[in-house]
């Protein structure tokens, strides 16, 4: 559970907060449902930092904080019929004349209106739900946002903005041109444009928006009245919709937008079923995350075939040996696909694909192309595919552990493996050092100007001269970001070393508690694993790290560099009252629900958590508490109520 809870958060925050996903949607969905059966068989083991009692990603830097006035949720999802009938025998056992409005799920990302007076004065992103990023002139620039109502009302509106696929064809085309990174998805592509921070880009790449819901209606009874409200005042308001009696009308109707899906002129990625009537919707309420009123139903990944050219393997950071499949180009949820991942050698073995095969390949909406299977009809040769024995960097033999899936080169001097460690530790979330990137790094190594990451510290304004294309500015630009790294807090240096599976959750973790990396360089397994939500394997991967003799030379050339080994801390805000302190919520409060109070709880420095133990310092409990006070009681924990709540 800890693992999968420490997957999903790095996979969250690199989807919400660096519009960067590393795996596909359905990949993360399903991650997310194994935790989810997890933590309904063991309640008493869900994490506070799990990801199904949280909403979407964190507020970036460069923007100011939002606090939205109501919060923003996400919502249940649902991959099958079945789950659909159980929304609605859930539903339907207290309210038996329900009605459903079925909407599109439009793939772009959340957005907050705010309108006083009939003027837009503010919109934001989701964030967390409570907090989002303050985005107001960048979607001033998005066309159909009206900047003014007919009315001088006051109203919070909330949508979807959305790249259209004509606008992300010609983004990504013009991307290519310049020879940058083409965006994933349209997707991707609506979120990095809307955390610009020159506006002048957003109004260049043609954003859109669908509006579905007002933060506070009062005046109207359903979510029908809703969106015909929306639609008078000016908003753009998606017309695909149906008002449905029963599941077999809803279900005709997925059938239906997944038939039409494909010519629509923006990515949708499943359809919403809401309950029509406002009042049921009040009744019904919400979870710490998702309204229970509502359901999206996920539509399945597209599926196309496509023909195996070749395949080619590559080496990356840990010495894992990755084949990816080179294919006769096919169109796939939005964007060609030509080339695919093929994971590992078991995964060959498993599929048995071979030379020349037919392959289905899929995009589940978004990240990665994978080959899914081979359509064995369609075969056209025997042959197999060439397993390579020997590494396509360095040439040593090749091992084939028994209790791994991969193949893998164990050579520690091979370049593959250095240059990609190289790029890990300048990279953002490790040791941040702008201008060391996968082209710098080629051209450093093939200089041989650094060999190893210590290297990097070495190296003079002279030697960056040295390379191609580098000029005097950027020489300088990137010296200087060399040398401002040897300052980071020490978490990032650990995160950068790049341990297996220590990710750059753990390191934090690991610094809070021992302060030093060379402290931590000389910690026992068993104090380590005996930190909260860090497990064996962790604990195993680092001792066997430091025990080995190249990397303590390497931690004190690191020093001898003059590289900052202590953690620094991160700053505790002036008000943060409950710091230190781990706090469990129970029973009904009356003025706040969970997740606000939880909000407020942890912006005051606590940690809550969904369990009361020995470890829990204070109880905040309502009405109608049960179990997790008397369990708080027998364990003579400090109790309080709501309203003390309110006085910090
Ligand atoms: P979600 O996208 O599944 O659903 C909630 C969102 O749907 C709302 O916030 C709203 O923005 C949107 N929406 C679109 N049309 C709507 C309509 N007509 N009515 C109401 N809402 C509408 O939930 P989420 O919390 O935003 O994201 C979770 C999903 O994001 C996951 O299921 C996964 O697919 C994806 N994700 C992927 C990764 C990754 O690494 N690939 C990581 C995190 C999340």
């Amino acid at each position: 559970m800890l693992e999968l809870v420490n997957l999903l958060n790095q996979y969250a925050h690199e989807y919400y907060t660096t519009d960067n996903p590393s795996v596909s949607d359905s990949e993360y969905d399903r991650l997310y449902h194994e935790l989810l059966d997890l933590e309904q068989q063991y309640p008493e083991l869900v994490q506070a930092d799990s990801p199904t009692h949280r909403v979407g990603g964190k507020v970036l830097e460069g923007f100011e904080k939002y606090q939205h006035q109501y919060p923003l949720y996400s919502l249940q999802d649902a991959f099958s019929r079945e789950e659909l009938e159980a929304f609605d025998v859930r539903i339907r056992k207290d309210f038996p004349k329900v009605s459903y409005l079925c909407e599109l799920k439009i793939d772009g990302l959340s957005i907050s209106l705010m309108y006083e007076n009939g003027i837009l004065v503010a919109g934001a992103t989701r964030g967390d739900g409570s907090v989002g990023e303050n985005i107001t002139e960048n979607l001033k620039r998005v066309k159909d946002i009206p900047l003014t109502l007919p009315t001088a009302v006051n109203l919070t509106v909330r949508g979807e903005c959305y790249m259209p696929r004509s606008s992300f064809d010609a983004v990504n085309q013009l991307r290519q041109e310049n020879g940058e990174p083409e965006f994933a998805n349209p997707r991707n592509a609506a979120a990095g444009t809307l955390r610009q921070l020159d506006t002048a880009i957003v109004a260049k790449r043609n954003l859109a928006t669908f509006l579905y819901q007002e933060a506070s209606p009062t005046d109207v009874s359903t979510q029908e009245a809703v969106l015909n409200k929306l639609s008078k005042n000016g908003f753009s308001v998606n017309e695909r919709r149906i008002l449905a009696y029963s599941m077999d009308e809803v279900w005709r109707f997925i059938e239906q937008i997944n038939h039409e899906r494909a010519q629509l002129p923006y990515d949708i990625d499943g359809v919403v079923i809401k309950v029509n009537d406002l009042s049921v919707q009040e009744e019904l309420g919400f979870t710490v995350k998702a309204p229970k009123w509502a359901i999206a139903y996920k539509f399945p990944a597209e599926e196309k075939e496509a023909q195996l050219l070749s395949v080619d393997w590559t080496v990356g950071r840990t010495g894992v040996v990755t084949p990816t499949a080179n294919l006769t180009p096919v169109k796939l949820a939005g964007t060609t696909v030509s080339r695919a991942t093929l994971h590992n050698v078991d995964y060959i073995a498993e599929k048995d694909i071979r030379k020349d095969d037919t392959v289905i390949v899929y995009k589940a909406g978004d990240i990665i192309p994978a080959v899914l299977r081979v359509v064995e009809n369609r075969r056209q040769s025997e042959e197999q595919l060439e397993i390579p024995t020997n590494c396509p960097s360095c040439n040593s033999e090749l091992i084939h552990f028994e209790d791994e899936v991969a193949l893998r080169c164990i050579n520690p001097r091979c370049p593959a493996q250095i240059k990609e460690g190289l790029i890990h530790f300048a990279s953002r979330d490790a040791m941040n050092i702008t201008g060391l990137g996968p082209a710098v790094v080629e051209k450093l190594f093939a200089q041989e100007l650094v060999k190893d990451v210590a290297g990097i510290y070495h190296l003079t304004v002279e030697d960056l001269l040295q390379l191609e294309n580098v000029k005097e500015k950027s020489a300088n630009k990137l010296y200087s970001a060399i040398q401002a790294s040897k300052e980071n807090s020490a978490e990032k240096l650990l995160f950068g070393l790049g341990i297996r599976h220590v990710g750059s959750k753990a390191s934090q973790i690991l610094l809070e508690h021992f302060h030093d990396l060379e402290q931590l360089a000389k910690a026992e397994r068993e104090e380590i694993v005996a930190l909260d939500s860090l497990g064996m394997v962790i604990a195993e991967s680092l001792t066997s790290y430091f025990a080995q003799e190249g990397s303590q030379i390497l931690l004190r050339e690191l020093k001898e560099a003059g590289l900052n080994l202590a953690y620094l801390g991160e700053k505790v805000a002036a008000n943060a009252v409950l710091s230190g302190l781990t706090v469990v919520l129970t029973g009904k409060l009356e003025r706040l629900n969970r997740s606000e109070a939880k909000v407020k709880l942890e912006s005051l420095g606590a940690k809550v958590t969904s369990s009361v133990s020995k470890k829990t310092s204070l109880v905040v409990a309502g009405a109608d508490a049960g179990s997790k006070l008397i369990k708080a009681q027998e364990l003579g924990i400090d109790i309080r109520d709501e309203s003390w709540l309110e006085s910090l």
